[in-house]
C-alpha cells in the first residue's frame, strides 16, 4: 500500500489555508469592518461584490469538503483509488490534484 502521509499533510495545510480564506470572505460579506454604503450606486456595487464573494465562498466551501473527504479516504486506506470505477488513480494526477476522488476518465465523463 502507498504511503500518503506527505500528501496528507499537504492536504491539511491546504485545508488550513482555505479555512482562513473562507473566514476572511465571510467577514467581507458581513461587512464586519466597514459601514454599509449609503449612496445607491455604491450600494449596487457592493451587492455585486457580495455576490462574487458569495460565489468565492461557495467554491472554497466545496474545496474544503473535497479536501476533507480526501483526508478521510487516506485514513480509511481508500485514497488513490477512483470512487467511480475502482481503478488506481495515477500518481501524477494525485500530485496535481491531491483531493481528486476520480481518475481522469471518470472525472471527464462526470464533467468536472
Ligand atoms: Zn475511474
Amino acid at each position: 500500500m502507498e504511503d500518503y502521509q506527505e500528501l496528507r499533510s499537504n492536504l491539511i495545510s491546504m485545508l488550513e489555508e482555505l479555512s482562513g480564506r473562507l473566514a476572511r470572505i465571510t467577514d467581507d460579506v458581513k461587512h464586519a469592518d466597514q459601514p454599509v454604503e449609503k449612496d445607491f450606486e455604491e450600494r449596487a456595487t457592493q451587492a455585486e461584490n457580495d455576490e462574487v464573494l458569495d460565489q468565492l465562498g461557495n467554491a472554497a466551501r466545496t474545496e474544503v469538503e473535497e479536501i476533507r473527504q480526501a483526508i478521510a479516504r487516506i485514513d480509511k486506506g481508500e485514497y488513490g483509488t477512483c470512487m467511480m470505477c475502482g481503478e488506481p488513480i495515477p500518481k501524477e494526477r494525485l500530485h496535481a490534484l491531491p483531493y481528486t476522488g476520480m481518475c481522469v476518465k471518470c472525472a471527464s465523463s462526470a464533467g468536472c
